[in-house]
């Protein structure tokens, strides 16, 4: 598998007023490949987001260097996926303006372009809701709206930034195994917030955990889980002496 993302000796500090520096990444190294889904979990507050704000290139490292598919370049926004927890959908466009945005603002919106959204919101169960409005929609709705529109940014690497955990029990699940569906079938690469243990476990490969501040090296923890993955195997007793486990692992690993 090639690289998809590297961290090499990354450090950040955020200047507050004052100049005084809050520094939430020191020399921190890491490696995603490509096809990986990787969760990221950890106390908030920790620098979760920071870390994906530094991915997309909306904050610069003071130190080291960050490369995507082997090449270092500065304007990565272009290339990521984002999603996050509030859908970030533009309430006075409809849902096929708000999932065609970046395809509008890449100049590649035309009749051909508008025919394979409407066909992917079909696929994502959003058929006849084309021309609703954000606030029509139920919460499930909009986030899928919101993973649609990740994916027309056509990248390779998606950052989804907790977009489940506002949703209620029931509508998670389904979002959850939804998203391993769309994962198998695109074959994209996934860095995943989250600070729920149960879902980080269900998702993903890899568990990389934000352990300390600033954050110098994260903790990594392989998921043994065979796929496809369904919301049955959360009562698995493997699964749940799995999640047992990661839950005491983590008591010990977060010093914040
Ligand atoms: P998490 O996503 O893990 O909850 P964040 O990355 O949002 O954490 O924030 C990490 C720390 O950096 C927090 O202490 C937060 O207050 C601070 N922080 C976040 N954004 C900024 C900013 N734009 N300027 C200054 N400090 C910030
Ligand atoms: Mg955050």
């Amino acid at each position: 598998m090639t690289d998809s993302l590297v961290f090499e000796d990354v450090t950040f500090s955020y200047r507050g007023s004052g100049g005084k520096k809050a520094q939430i990444l020191s020399q921190l190294s890491f490696t995603i490949k490509a096809g990986e889904f990787v969760s990221v979990i950890g106390p908030s507050g920790s620098g979760k987001s920071t870390l994906f704000r530094l991915i997309s290139g909306l904050e610069t490292q003071d130190e080291g260097k960050i490369f995507m598919n082997g090449e270092a370049v500065q304007n990565r926004l272009g290339h990521i996926g984002y999603m996050s927890q509030k859908d970030g959908l533009l309430p006075w466009l409809t849902v096929l303006e708000n999932a065609a945005l970046p395809l509008t603002l890449k100049r590649l919106y035309g009749k051909k372009a508008q025919k394979d959204v409407i066909e992917q919101l079909e696929r994502f169960g959003l058929k006849g809701f084309e021309s609703s409005y954000p606030h029509e929609l139920s919460g499930g709705m909009r986030q899928r709206v919101s993973f649609l529109r990740a994916l027309l940014s056509g990248s390779e690497l998606l950052l989804l930034d907790e977009p489940f955990s506002a949703l209620d029990a029931v509508t998670k699940m389904v979002m959850q195994e939804w998203l391993l569906e769309q994962w198998a079938a695109m074959k994209k690469t996934i860095l995943f917030i989250t600070h729920d243990v149960e879902e980080a476990l269900f998702l993903s490969d890899r568990i990389l955990v934000f352990s300390e501040s600033p954050v110098n090296h994260l903790e990594e923890i392989v998921v043994p889980l065979t796929r496809p993955r369904t919301v049955a195997d959360l009562k698995d007793p493997a699964f749940t002496g799995l999640k047992e486990k990661l839950l005491m692992d983590l008591k010990k690993m977060v010093s914040i």
